[in-house]
């Protein structure tokens, strides 16, 4: 039987939701990736090691949700966004429905920084109201440590997203125009870190703006100029690369979902 959902009949969704108590659900965005990578990439990446994952452990993969919270990136053509408030409930009635057939457990493959909050608030009330877990994995937080030629994975169409991209669907790689930008400065003072994120003096200081307020092309580094490599160069992202990035991911989500099953949590002030 395939892990997929969208493959199982209705019969076969029933045989499976009864043998195993955890699924996994893939979320991203349609939004703006600089100048070389398709509007699709984070659903795109979350779906595709969602399904690795998926194809590996036999744990039941849920179609993948395209949209996500992008309204930073609107300016930016082809950037497709919800509000908070729609991606809550419509992640809160995605949990209401796998409730309803015994899974207990969900882990989201997300690809998308921008949904954490509502993913967090959806997954509070699912706790509240029936008792589900959920664990959020980041592609970016699972390789917390890696240092690819001086820039964190984290970058927004940066080397590791790309990496994904190449090793999932290469046709949505323009690698001739990839271009990283330095995230832009417009203080002499107040000095941008990323999009939500300045110094100022020793401190940090958090100033929500959009994309375009710091970046040209649409690609980030998130980080402070003085602390990433000022040349973006991306001829080291070759298939053979992006696939041992990809499969370091994979490895670590099939470990984290083994262990995540039988993962339990005892409320202080449980009742009897
Ligand atoms: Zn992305």
């Amino acid at each position: 039987m395939s892990f997929e959902l969208s493959n199982m009949t209705w019969i076969e969704a029933r045989e499976r939701f009864g043998a195993s108590k955890l699924a996994i659900v893939p979320i991203g965005s349609t939004e703006q990736h600089g100048h070389h990578l398709g509007v699709g990439a984070d659903w795109i990446q979350a779906w595709e090691i969602a399904r690795r994952v998926g194809e590996r452990t036999g744990v039941t993969v849920l179609p993948v949700m395209p949209y996500g919270v992008s309204g930073h990136h609107k300016e930016f053509p082809g950037t497709i966004t919800l509000t908070p408030e729609t991606l809550q409930e419509v992640i809160f009635e995605i949990l209401e429905s796998l409730d309803r057939y015994g899974v207990e457990r969900v882990v989201f493959m997300n690809g998308h920084g921008g949904n954490t909050g509502a993913l967090t608030g959806a997954i509070k009330e699912a706790r509240e109201d029936f008792g589900m877990l959920c664990a959020i994995c980041h592609w970016w937080d699972i390789l917390l440590k890696k240092d690819l030629w001086g820039h964190p994975a984290e970058e927004h169409a940066g080397y590791a997203e790309t990496s994904f991209m190449l090793a999932s669907r290469p046709e949505a790689v323009r690698m001739e125009r990839a271009v990283l930008s330095p995230t832009k400065q417009v203080d002499p003072e107040i000095q941008l870190v990323r999009a939500g994120l300045a110094r100022f003096r020793d401190g940090v200081v958090r100033i929500p703006l959009s994309t375009a307020d710091v970046s040209e092309t649409g690609s980030m580094t998130e980080a402070h100029p003085d602390d990433v490599p000022g040349t973006s160069d991306y001829s080291m992202i070759t298939l053979e690369f992006s696939e041992a990035l990809m499969e370091e991911v994979v490895e670590w989500m099939c470990a984290f979902v083994a262990e995540f099953e039988g993962f339990e949590v005892t409320p202080l002030m449980s009742k009897g």
